[in-house]
């Protein structure tokens, strides 16, 4: 069904009626189909799905990066038809360059983008200091810890302000704790600046601790199988939200559509 009519300009994103189907000699593989979803300014939506159902390749439609089959992708009313620069990405991967310093990498955005030096300078600081990176703006990436060099890649994908932050299991290499403290900075960060987010996760209880919204997939080929509004405050308290009815009633549901789907993790 397509709810295209529905999408304002003022709409963050809007993807109506996406399919695609990637195609070599070999083989032909429909990775997305029939997928609509309209994210408002300043909503956290996380997507969970199992894996290959098409996840990554919905963020990069979203970014420009893979174009549609069939149906559009459209950003705050502009339709998509190749890379977008006002999005952030966010991989598993922090994909830094070891040879520059903490913020000689945040700044790389600045430079690739030709922005203003004295503003992307002034950002970078305040940046720093936002996700506790102060202290270390000299260090290389192999003194950071994996917690630290994933802020430094939150800091690099926010420098130009993008409309929508695109994360692809960003804190997927990091362990339990770590994980942990990142979700509570993110949760602030997105409660301080009302960034729009589109977070790819394999978490549970990442998803629904941090979304406003969250969005289950089926298995390949991906189609949007349900979404569940999170009616929990923007800033949350970990132990307390875990605690709350509202976080189980939600997480159950998704834990069941995913056991469903085959993917338990
Ligand atoms: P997920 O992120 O949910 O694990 P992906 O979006 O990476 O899934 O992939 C969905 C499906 O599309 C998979 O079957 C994958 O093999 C296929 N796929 C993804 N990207 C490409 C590509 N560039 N060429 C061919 N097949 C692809
Ligand atoms: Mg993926």
């Amino acid at each position: 069904m397509s709810t295209a009519s529905l999408a304002t300009a003022e709409t963050a994103v809007s993807v109506d009626d996406v399919e695609i189907t990637f195609s070599s000699k070999r083989s032909r593989v429909t990775a997305l189909t029939d997928v609509s979803l309209r994210v408002e300014p300043g909503e956290f939506v996380a997507i969970a799905g199992p894996s290959g159902c098409g996840k990554s390749t919905l963020l990069k439609a979203v970014a420009g990066l893979t174009l549609p089959s069939a149906g559009s992708v459209h950003l705050r009313g502009q339709h998509v038809t190749g890379p977008r620069q006002d999005i952030g990405y966010v991989f598993q991967r922090a994909a830094l360059l070891e040879w520059r310093s903490v913020r000689g990498n945040i700044l790389l955005q600045a430079e690739m983008r030709g922005m203003d030096g004295a503003e992307a300078k002034r950002r970078t600081d305040q940046l720093i200091e936002m996700t506790g990176l102060t202290g270390f703006e000299k260090a290389l990436p192999h003194e950071l810890s994996g917690g630290m060099q994933q802020r430094v890649s939150l800091c690099r994908a926010l420098l130009h302000e993008p409309q929508v932050l695109l994360m692809d299991e960003p804190f997927g290499a990091l362990d339990a704790l770590t994980r942990e403290k990142m979700n509570v900075e993110l949760n602030r960060i997105w409660a301080e600046t009302g960034t729009t987010v589109l977070l790819v996760t394999h978490s549970v209880a990442e998803a629904v601790y941090l979304a406003s919204r969250v969005v289950v997939m089926s298995p390949r080929p991906g189609r949007i199988i349900e979404e569940h509004h999170v009616d929990l405050p923007r800033r949350r308290g970990y132990a307390e939200t875990l605690a709350d009815p509202e976080f189980h009633r939600v997480s159950s549901r998704v834990r069941e559509l995913l056991g469903a789907a085959g993917d338990n993790d």
